[in-house]
C-alpha cells in the first residue's frame, strides 16, 4: 500500500517557470537552462508517483482514480517537457541543447516504462471488465482500450518465456535500422566526383556551380565537386547539358549501400544493406508471428485505419491500374521532346528524365517564381486564411497577447460566435539562427475536463521557416512568401485546426491526440486545396508593390503547372508503397536469400510502372523509410491520407456547384463536427463516412491530379 504523500513542489521549485505556469500557459522567456533539471526531476518524481499510486493493489480500478490521476501527473511532466523541447527546435543555444540532452534519456526512459508496466496493463483490464466501464463516454472508453491495445503489441500478452526474445528482437531491429541508415549515409558520404572543366558544366545554375566549387575548396581539392547529397545531386541532374556527368552521377547514386557500389563509388562492401534488409524483414516477420498475426503488414495496420491486409493491397493496385495510362502519356512525351528537343535519338535513359523534364517544363509552364512571390505579403495571406477558417467553421480569430519566446511570434485566440474562446495558437513564421528548419504544428495543450469540472481549452504552436522580412534602403520591406509557403501555412493550419476545434474531453483522444496514423493528413492536406482556388486567391493577394491581386492569367499558368508530369510522380509513389506492402505481407522472409528484396522490386516495376527499373538499380538499399524510418508497412498511409483529403474536398466542390463557392459553411460545419471536433474518439474510418455519406474514393484526387478522363 502507498502511504507517502502526493509530491509537492518546495517554495523555490514553485518559482521555476516550467512549474509556475501550471494548467495555464509558459512565460517562455523567463525559462533558463538551469531551470530544466530542477523542474524535470520533481515532474518524473510525481509522475513516478502517481504510476507507483496507479498500480497499488488497494487503488481502484475506475476512471478518476487509474486513469485521470495518472493523466494529471503524466501530462503535467509531458507539457514542461514540451515546452524546454519546443525551445530547443526553436530557440536553441548550446546551453539549452546540453540541458535538454542531459535529461532526454530519463525522460524517454520513463514514458517507455509505461508501455512495459504490467501491473499497470492489470489495473488497466480490471476497469476494462467492470461494470463502471459501461457508463463512461465513447472518448473515455477509446482511451481505454487504445492503452489495451498498445500493451499487448508491446508483448503484454506474451507467455513470460516468450518475453525475453520479444525483447531482442526489438533491439536487434534498432541495432540493423541504425545500421542501415548509417550506411546510406556513410555511401552518401563517401562519394566525390571532381570535375576541372568549366565548361562541363554547361547548364547548370550559378548557385548549384558555387556550391560545386565551395565544396572542393572544403575537401582541398582543385576544381568543382560533386557528392550525393541531394542538393549536390539532383542540380546536375536536372540541369547539366553533359549528359555523360550525368549518368555517371545517376549511376553512384542507384548503387550505393549495395554490392555494385565498389564498381560504381568505390564505396566499400561494409556499406552493402542486401543482408541487412533480409535479417530486419525475418525479425518483424517473427515479430508479428509471435503476436498471433499472419505478416508485419497485419502489425502494422492494428492500430491504424487501414482495416486489413487485402485493403490496402487492392487499393494500391487499383489505384496503380488506374494512373497506369497517364504516366504512360507523360513517359511518351517525355521521350518524344527528348528525342526532338534535345538531341537524345537513342531514346530516353533514367539519367535523362530529370533534366527532359526540367527542359520540357521550361518550354510549356514558364513563369517567374520571383514575380509570382510579390503577390502574397505575408500580413493578406495570413488575413485570407483566417477568412477562409472564419468563414468555413464560424470562428473569429483575433490576435491575443500571450508570452512568447521571440518578437517575431505571433499569438491568436479563436473564439465561437458567441465570442467564447475555445482555443489560442502562436504564430511563429520566420527562419533564424538557432531555428530548426521545416515547418510544423504541435501542441502545447490537450483539451480535456479537469477534475473539478472546468474544461481546459486547447493551445497550438504554428511554426514555419519562411524568410524573414529585408530592409532595403533604410526600409523595412513587407515580407512576401512563395505559393509553396502559403501550401505550407495552409497545410500546418489544417493539423491546428484538429487540434483546436476539438470538442473531446478526454485528454488520450482529444485534437490529435490517438489519431490513426494513417488519416492525420487529412485534415491538413484538406486545407491546401483552397491554396488553388481562384476566388481564395483573388483575395489573399496583393502585389507587394501595386496592391494589385493576382492577375488571372498568372494563376492559369499556376495552375497548368500544377500538375505537370503527376502521373510518373504519383506511380512511383505507389510502386514504392507496393513494394514496402509486397515485402511485409507476401514476402517468405524465412527462406529468402540473396538479392530476394530487390527482386520482389523488380517484379512490381515490370508489372506496375511504366519507366523499366535499370539492371543496376539498387535503389531498394537505400529506401530508409522503411529500413530506418518508422515508416515499414507504412509508406501507403501517404498515398491513402491524400485520397482522403482530396475526396473530402470534393464535398465542398459538390457544394460550390450549387451555391457558387467552396466556402460553403453547410458542408463546413458538417466537416467541423464530423472531422475536426471528434479528433481521435472514434475510429477514422467511421468519421469520414459520417461527414461524405460514403465510404472514401480516389476519383477526386485523380480529378485534381489530372489523372482521369474527365480532369
Ligand atoms: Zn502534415
Amino acid at each position: 500500500m502507498t502511504t507517502s504523500t502526493f509530491p509537492k513542489p518546495s517554495t523555490e521549485l514553485q518559482k521555476n517557470p516550467l512549474i509556475s505556469f501550471g494548467r495555464g500557459v509558459c512565460d517562455y522567456s523567463e525559462v533558463k537552462p538551469s531551470d530544466i533539471e530542477p523542474a524535470i526531476d520533481f515532474l518524473l518524481e510525481q509522475a513516478q508517483h502517481a504510476v507507483d499510486h496507479a498500480v497499488d493493489p488497494t487503488t481502484p480500478a475506475n476512471w478518476n482514480d487509474l486513469v485521470e490521476s495518472l493523466e494529471d501527473a503524466t501530462e503535467s511532466l509531458g507539457r514542461s517537457w514540451g515546452v524546454i523541447s519546443h525551445l530547443n527546435s526553436v530557440a536553441d543555444t548550446p546551453e539549452l541543447r546540453a540541458a535538454y540532452g542531459e535529461m532526454m534519456p530519463k525522460v524517454s526512459a520513463f514514458f517507455s516504462s509505461l508501455g512495459q508496466n504490467l501491473a499497470l496493463y492489470q489495473k488497466f483490464k480490471e476497469l476494462n471488465q467492470s461494470a463502471g466501464f459501461a457508463k463512461l463516454s465513447t472518448a473515455q472508453k477509446k482511451v481505454i482500450e487504445n492503452s489495451l491495445r498498445d500493451f499487448r503489441l508491446g508483448g503484454a500478452e506474451l507467455p513470460d518465456s516468450q518475453k525475453p526474445r520479444f525483447a531482442a528482437i526489438q533491439d536487434e531491429q534498432a541495432l540493423l535500422g541504425k545500421a542501415f541508415s548509417d550506411h546510406v549515409l556513410d555511401a552518401t558520404d563517401g562519394f566525390i566526383h571532381v570535375v576541372h572543366d568549366l565548361t562541363e558544366l554547361t547548364g547548370l545554375p550559378e548557385d548549384a556551380i558555387a556550391a560545386a566549387s565551395d565544396l572542393a575548396r572544403q575537401k582541398n581539392l582543385q576544381g568543382w565537386a560533386f557528392s550525393l547529397h541531394f542538393p549536390s545531386y539532383y542540380p546536375v541532374m536536372q540541369y547539366a547539358e553533359n549528359r555523360s556527368l550525368r549518368r555517371l552521377m545517376y549511376e553512384a547514386y542507384v548503387t550505393r549501400a549495395s554490392e555494385l557500389a565498389p564498381q560504381y563509388t568505390k564505396g566499400k562492401l561494409d556499406w552493402d544493406n542486401t543482408q541487412n534488409m533480409l535479417e530486419q524483414l525475418r525479425l518483424r516477420d517473427e515479430e508479428a508471428h509471435m503476436l498471433g498475426l499472419a505478416n508485419y503488414a497485419a502489425l502494422s495496420i492494428t492500430p491504424k485505419m487501414a482495416s486489413s491486409v487485402e485493403e490496402v493491397d487492392l487499393f494500391l493496385t487499383d489505384f496503380a491500374r488506374k494512373s497506369k495510362p497517364f504516366a504512360q502519356r507523360d513517359w511518351d512525351e517525355l521521350g518524344e521532346f527528348a528525342k526532338t528537343e534535345l538531341g537524345i535519338a537513342d531514346g530516353i535513359q533514367p539519367w535523362d528524365t530529370a533534366f527532359a523534364a526540367e527542359r520540357l517544363k521550361q518550354a510549356r509552364y514558364a513563369f517567374s517564381e520571383n514575380e509570382l512571390k510579390q503577390y502574397f505579403p505575408l500580413p493578406k495571406v495570413l488575413e485570407g486564411l483566417f477568412g477562409v477558417i472564419q468563414t468555413l467553421f464560424e470562428v473569429q480569430i483575433k490576435k491575443a497577447d500571450l508570452p512568447t519566446w521571440h518578437q517575431d511570434v505571433q499569438s491568436f485566440s479563436v473564439s465561437n460566435a458567441a465570442g467564447h474562446v475555445l482555443a489560442y495558437f502562436y504564430l511563429d513564421p520566420y527562419a533564424r539562427p538557432g531555428k530548426r528548419g521545416g515547418a510544423w504544428m504541435d501542441d502545447a495543450r490537450g483539451r480535456r475536463e479537469l477534475p473539478n469540472g472546468e474544461i481546459q481549452i486547447p493551445v497550438a504552436y504554428l511554426v514555419c521557416n519562411f524568410a524573414p522580412p529585408v530592409t532595403v534602403d533604410g526600409e523595412l520591406r513587407q515580407p512576401t512568401i512563395t505559393h509553396d509557403d502559403v501550401i505550407t501555412l495552409f497545410h500546418e493550419s489544417g493539423h491546428g485546426l484538429h487540434h483546436l476545434l476539438t470538442q473531446v474531453t478526454a485528454l488520450g483522444v482529444s485534437g490529435i491526440n490517438g489519431v490513426e496514423w494513417d488519416a492525420v493528413e487529412l485534415p491538413s492536406q484538406f486545407m491546401e486545396n483552397f491554396c488553388w482556388e481562384w476566388e481564395v486567391l483573388e483575395k489573399m493577394t496583393a502585389h507587394a508593390e501595386t496592391g494589385k491581386p493576382l492577375p488571372r492569367e498568372l494563376f492559369e499558368k499556376m495552375l497548368a503547372a500544377k500538375n505537370f508530369q503527376n502521373g510518373l510522380m504519383t506511380l512511383r509513389q505507389i510502386v514504392m508503397s507496393l513494394t514496402d506492402w509486397r515485402l511485409h505481407s507476401r514476402f517468405d522472409a524465412k527462406s529468402a536469400q540473396g538479392q530476394a528484396v530487390l527482386n520482389v522490386s523488380r517484379e512490381i516495376a515490370a508489372e506496375f510502372n511504366v519507366i523499366p527499373q535499370p539492371e543496376i538499380s539498387r535503389w531498394i538499399n537505400t529506401f530508409s523509410h522503411i529500413f530506418a524510418g518508422g515508416y515499414a508497412a507504412g509508406y501507403y498511409s501517404y498515398k491513402w491520407a491524400e485520397v482522403l483529403s482530396a475526396d473530402a474536398y470534393a464535398a465542398f466542390e459538390e457544394a460550390a456547384k450549387l451555391t457558387g463557392s467552396v466556402l460553403d459553411a453547410k458542408t463546413g460545419k458538417r466537416y467541423r463536427t464530423e472531422i475536426l471536433e471528434v479528433g481521435g474518439s472514434r475510429p477514422a474510418a467511421e468519421s469520414f463516412k459520417a461527414f461524405r455519406g460514403r465510404e472514401p474514393n480516389v476519383d477526386a484526387l485523380l480529378r485534381h491530379g489530372g489523372l482521369s478522363a474527365t480532369a
